[in-house]
This record gives C-alpha cells, sequence and structure tokens, in this order.
C-alpha cells in the first residue's frame, strides 16, 4: 500500500487524513524535507493558498517539493491544493508561487462574493452516484489544457480535473464522509486498494 502524505502546514489537513486512514492507506502528515522524502504521493489540502505558498518557503520544502512533483509524486489537489498544482493563477498575490503540475488556469475565490460558499451534487466519470461537493471561496477553473482529463463539472466548469497522477478539484472532498474521490486518486497512482 502507498504512502499518502498529507501537507500539514496550514488549512483542511486532519479531514483529509481521517479519509485516507478509513480507507487502510498510511497518511502521515508533512510538515518537514525528512517526512516529504517517506511518502509515495501527497495531499495537498484546502485552506489559503497564499499562506500555504509562504510557509512552504519558509520551512524550505517548496523547491523539495516541486522536485518531487517534477520528478513525478503523485498529488492529489484540494481547493487552495488546486491552486498550488496549477500552471497559472489569476487574482493571486505576486509573491504566490504555484508548482505547475497541471496544465490549468484558475482564477483564486472566481465564484464571486455570491457565490463564495455552496454544495452540490456532482456527477463524477466512473462514480455510479453522485457526489456531495462542498465550495469554500473556490478557485475558478478557466482554462483546461488538452492533456488533461475533466472528470466532473459543474455547470459547465471543470471542478475535477486529472493529469497522469495529478488530481485537482476546486471543491473540498475530504469535508464529506465519502472517500470515493480519494480512492479514485489512490486507484490513478496504480495502487489497487485491498478490498
Ligand atoms: N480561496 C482560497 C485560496 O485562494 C482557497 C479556499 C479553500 O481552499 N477553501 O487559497
Amino acid at each position: 500500500e502507498p504512502v499518502v502524505g498529507v501537507l500539514a502546514l496550514q488549512g483542511a489537513f486532519a479531514a483529509h487524513q481521517e479519509r485516507l486512514v478509513a480507507l487502510g492507506v498510511s497518511a502521515p502528515l508533512v510538515r518537514t524535507a525528512e517526512q516529504l522524502a517517506a511518502v509515495d504521493a501527497l495531499v495537498i489540502p484546502g485552506g489559503e493558498s497564499t499562506t500555504m505558498s509562504h510557509l512552504l518557503t519558509t520551512n524550505h520544502l517548496f523547491d523539495d517539493l516541486k522536485g518531487r512533483i517534477a520528478d513525478g509524486l503523485p498529488v492529489f489537489g484540494t481547493c487552495a491544493g488546486m491552486i498550488l498544482c496549477a500552471a497559472e493563477v489569476l487574482d493571486g498575490r505576486p509573491d504566490q508561487r504555484s508548482f505547475g503540475r497541471i496544465d490549468i488556469t484558475v482564477r483564486r475565490n472566481g465564484y464571486g462574493r455570491q457565490l463564495a460558499s455552496f454544495e452540490t451534487d456532482l456527477d463524477v466519470d466512473s462514480l455510479a452516484d453522485p457526489f456531495h461537493a462542498v465550495f469554500i471561496r473556490a478557485p475558478f477553473v478557466e482554462r483546461v489544457g488538452p492533456e488533461c482529463e475533466i472528470l466532473a463539472e459543474h455547470e459547465g466548469v471543470p471542478v475535477l480535473v486529472r493529469h497522469e497522477t495529478c488530481t485537482v478539484a476546486s471543491f473540498h472532498p475530504e469535508l464529506t464522509p465519502d472517500g470515493r474521490l480519494h480512492e479514485m486518486f489512490i486507484r490513478s497512482i496504480g495502487s489497487p486498494l485491498h478490498e
């Protein structure tokens, strides 16, 4: 079974760890370069991408993580984590950095004030039943590169996108007890879970 770390500098990391542990996966929290070196895959949680970018830099993790991602570390980025994985970020802070792992353009807080937070049921590729999705000041996906697979859309806007072993969601799949997207991520990295 893969060791799926959860980046734990800031944000909704504890709920991700719970989902992974419920699937029988080892899910250590990652705050240091040593902890990062011990994982086979990484979840980058929701929170505030500006803060996470800053903490990644001040904790001397940004370059290590960028290197591991460039070497093929599978990543599941949710909400702020999607922003950190994106090739292009609009309405970001000037000093905010991303890993550029997946060829999408996202607009921070792009759903606007009216729709700052909402919940909806999504039809997700290869899932038999809808997934209840919680959006909180979510990034709005404005462009998806041709190599990416769009796994779910909300009102015509991609909200779950995958390229190879990188999956990104503009919502918070860890805030509901439904572990199917975590399971899908683990399967996508070539590690079938024990039934
Ligand atoms: N608005 C946040 C950001 O820009 C993301 C929100 C979230 O992760 N729930 O980083």
